[in-house]
């Protein structure tokens, strides 16, 4: 082996060196088949050349699955982004919306107070007269101001019936206003179920006789005695039976029934008149809603006596309603808890005005 081929050797070693350090990783050095030293030396070089591609291969493919990656984040990034605009924009626009329905409540909560003051006032302002108009009628029928004839008689009956309808009627919105402005004060006492329906009913024994109706009680005996308000409490049975009569035929059946449910004393009032529409069941339960109001008016009525009756018996802790077809009749039904009443009575929101309005 002569100098100059292993000098020419080794140059072509640096060649190479020099080469793969600019970035040239597909080249080798030529072997020489000479199996001596610098052979060896340069079967270790192409080695360590062909271990640079393979890990420049390597990191440059890395590179391109992250450029991937970096390309699909941003992609979900401008989405992520993009959603974010729109629920904010959503977000923005719910917050306008709660702020109107906010303030709609808080003047339907003022337009409701107003219209509950002008209850209260109106109503205990002609109570007054009133008492004093009964009283005359009342002395005049008695003659205690002078004879009167048969015909004054009976035009004073006539007068005096209507008088205690529009006594009913104010007493009615007083009790209205009352449940409304959270004023209506229960008077709590210990009261036996049976006594106090079996009592009622016979109150309204005198009306049913008109129409020649039969009120059946069936009470059990068992009932516990429950603490509530009793006359309001007879006010509810008077109502649902006076309601029972009115829209019964002339000899019919009216059941009243009361039980013990688990934690409950339910009452029921069947009747065997005309029913009231399933989409009707709920809403007779408002103030002044009548299913027919040109029919039902006529009746006396002035479609508050449910609502009362309603408000008595939540602010009792129990709850009330309807069952019933048209033409077959209705079943009301109301239940009152065994635990009672507290002493205080602090109102209820009749018209859900403080759960965000009717
Ligand atoms: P009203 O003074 O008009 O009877 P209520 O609040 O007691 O007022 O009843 C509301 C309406 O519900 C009545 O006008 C009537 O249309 C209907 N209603 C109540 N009870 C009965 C019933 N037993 N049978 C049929 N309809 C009834």
């Amino acid at each position: 082996m002569d100098k100059t081929s292993e000098e020419d050797r080794i140059n072509e070693m640096t060649d190479t060196i020099m080469k793969v350090a600019r970035g040239e990783y597909s080249i080798q050095i030529k072997s020489s088949e000479e199996n001596d030293d610098l052979d060896s030396l340069a079967i270790g070089i192409n080695m360590m050349i062909d271990d640079i591609r393979a890990s420049v291969e390597e990191v440059e493919r890395e590179q391109a699955m992250s450029d991937e990656k970096i390309i699909e984040l941003e992609q979900s990034e401008a989405a992520t982004l993009s959603i974010l605009e729109d629920m904010y924009e959503i977000h923005e626009r719910l917050k306008k919306t709660q702020k109107k329905i906010k303030q709609q409540n808080i003047k339907l909560k003022k337009l409701n107070q107003i219209k509950s003051d002008f209850l209260n006032v109106t109503s205990h302002e002609l109570r007054t007269p009133m008492s004093a108009i009964k009283g005359y009628i009342q002395m005049i029928k008695t003659q205690t101001l002078g004879e009167t004839t048969k015909e004054q008689k009976n035009a004073l009956n006539i007068v005096l019936r209507n008088i205690n309808r529009l006594d009913h009627l104010i007493q009615d919105i007083l009790d209205i206003s009352r449940l409304e402005s959270e004023t209506l004060k229960l008077i709590p006492e210990k009261t036996n179920v049976k006594t106090m329906v079996e009592e009622t009913v016979e109150t309204m024994q005198s009306s049913a006789d008109l129409k020649h109706i039969t009120i059946n009680t069936v009470i059990e005996d068992k009932i516990p005695e429950i603490t509530v308000d009793q006359e309001r409490i007879k006010q509810v049975i008077i109502n649902t039976i006076s309601n029972a009569i009115k829209f019964s035929p002339d000899g019919s059946i009216i059941n009243v029934r009361s039980k013990e449910n688990k934690d409950f004393i339910l009452v029921e009032i069947q009747d065997f008149g005309r029913g009231i529409p399933k989409d009707k069941q709920k809403k007779i339960f408002e103030t002044f809603y009548q299913v027919d109001s040109g029919m039902d008016r006529k009746f006396g009525g002035a479609g508050l006596g449910l609502a009362i009756s309603r408000g008595i018996i939540l602010a009792h802790g129990g709850e009330i309603w309807v069952e019933s077809i048209v033409g077959k009749g209705s079943i009301f039904y109301f239940t009152l808890p065994v635990v009672g009443i507290g002493e205080e009575f602090k109102g209820i929101d009749i018209f859900g005005l403080e759960n965000g309005g009717v």
